[in-house]
């Protein structure tokens, strides 16, 4: 039976029926925000291609941190910027490397927020490929050797969970057998699954890590974009592995293997919505073609609807900022009456009271 006994109009009349009915919310407690640690002191400095996230001296990185909490964001993921690099990385599994400094100083200063790290090496190597380079080629194995003692390192220095970002074969096994003969039984690790060969990384390499190719690219480790299958074997791989997380990165163009990752597996599921992504719409908007945060809660909602639970987005600021202002507004609250941590955690809808006879 269809029209005119159903008409779909009915429930979008108006606000409080599209909310009534609305499938998807997004929340403040999805999202991850990245963040660059770099050395010195008092340095916060802006990435041109990311504006609004920025390159951190520790000090500053535990500011930011605080301001991210405050908003009520559960967790950051954490890059570093070392000051040198060299043929083998030595810098990614350093004690006193610039991620492990950081990790250490968010632990101690900012406890109540979870730090993500990033392990790779490609940000520490002078070739800036993530791993160890024989004749020209990524060398698998030799590499996992490297990824488990950075690994090691983050787990030491305090990390509460670690992420493996190069797509080597056997990554998540490597850093599983290491954390556990070491006694991080209960560190998860969420795997960069099905990470793509992709072009919209160049914002964050070029400016976020200043990590550049001296030769070649990585799609020999990373995944061709013409594939979704195979999106799927490489998940149910890390699976085994002992992946706790499940990553599809990147998000926007990719809401397909999204989609299918979650039918599939069932897991926790992260997106990575990639600077590239970020860029784009920064620049859209900057031109006047594209309005910024109707955009970006566009594409953070629907991110969520293809089945993502955790969203890593360098909006993460931004977007939770707006909501707990709308929540603010919401229950009677005027945004700029009241500071962002005074509402967050967001409080529960009021409750209507009962009259019990
Ligand atoms: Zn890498």
């Amino acid at each position: 039976m269809g029209f005119p006994v159903h008409r779909l109009r009915r429930l979008r009349q108006n606000n409080n029926f599209r909310e009534l009915v609305r499938e998807t919310n997004l929340s403040v407690k999805d999202f991850i925000q990245p963040l660059f640690a770099v050395p010195g002191s008092g340095i916060r400095k802006e990435i041109s291609a990311l504006p609004g996230n920025y390159h951190l001296s520790i000090d500053c990185l535990v500011e930011e941190a605080r301001q991210v909490r405050d908003l009520g964001i559960p967790a950051v993921l954490l890059f570093g910027v070392p000051e040198t690099k060299d043929e083998c990385a030595s810098g990614a599994y350093s004690p006193d490397g610039i991620v492990q400094q950081a990790v250490r100083a968010l632990k101690s200063m900012v406890p109540d927020i979870l730090v993500i790290t990033d392990v790779c090496s490609c940000e520490y190597t002078t070739h800036g490929h993530c791993g160890i380079i024989e004749n020209g080629y990524l060398a698998n194995d030799r590499s996992l050797e490297l990824l488990a003692k950075i690994t090691l390192s983050h787990a030491e220095a305090g990390a509460d969970m670690v992420a493996p970002a190069a797509m080597l074969d056997g990554e998540i096994r490597a850093m599983r057998q290491i954390l556990d003969a070491h006694g991080f039984h209960n560190l998860p690790i969420m795997g960069y699954s099905a990470k793509y060969a992709s072009k919209l990384y160049d914002p964050f390499f070029k400016e976020g890590t200043h990590s550049t190719l001296s030769f070649g690219d990585k799609r020999t480790h990373q995944m061709d974009y013409s594939n979704s299958d195979e999106a799927m074997r490489e998940i149910a791989l890390d699976i085994e592995e002992g992946a706790d997380i499940i990553m599809v990165k990147p998000a926007l163009f990719y809401l397909d293997v999204v989609y299918r990752a979650k039918k599939e597996f069932q897991m926790p599921l992260a997106v990575y919505n990639v600077s590239g992504e970020y860029a784009m719409i920064d620049a859209a908007a900057k031109m006047g073609r594209l309005n910024r945060d109707a955009i970006m809660f566009e594409a953070l909602t629907c991110l969520k609807r293809a089945g993502a639970d955790l969203i890593i987005t360098y909006f993460a600021k931004r977007a939770a900022k707006l909501l707990s202002e709308q929540h603010a507004e919401a229950f009677g609250k005027v945004p700029g009456e009241t500071t962002i941590s005074q509402v967050v955690p967001l409080p529960e809808p009021p409750v209507k009271k009962i009259k019990t006879p």
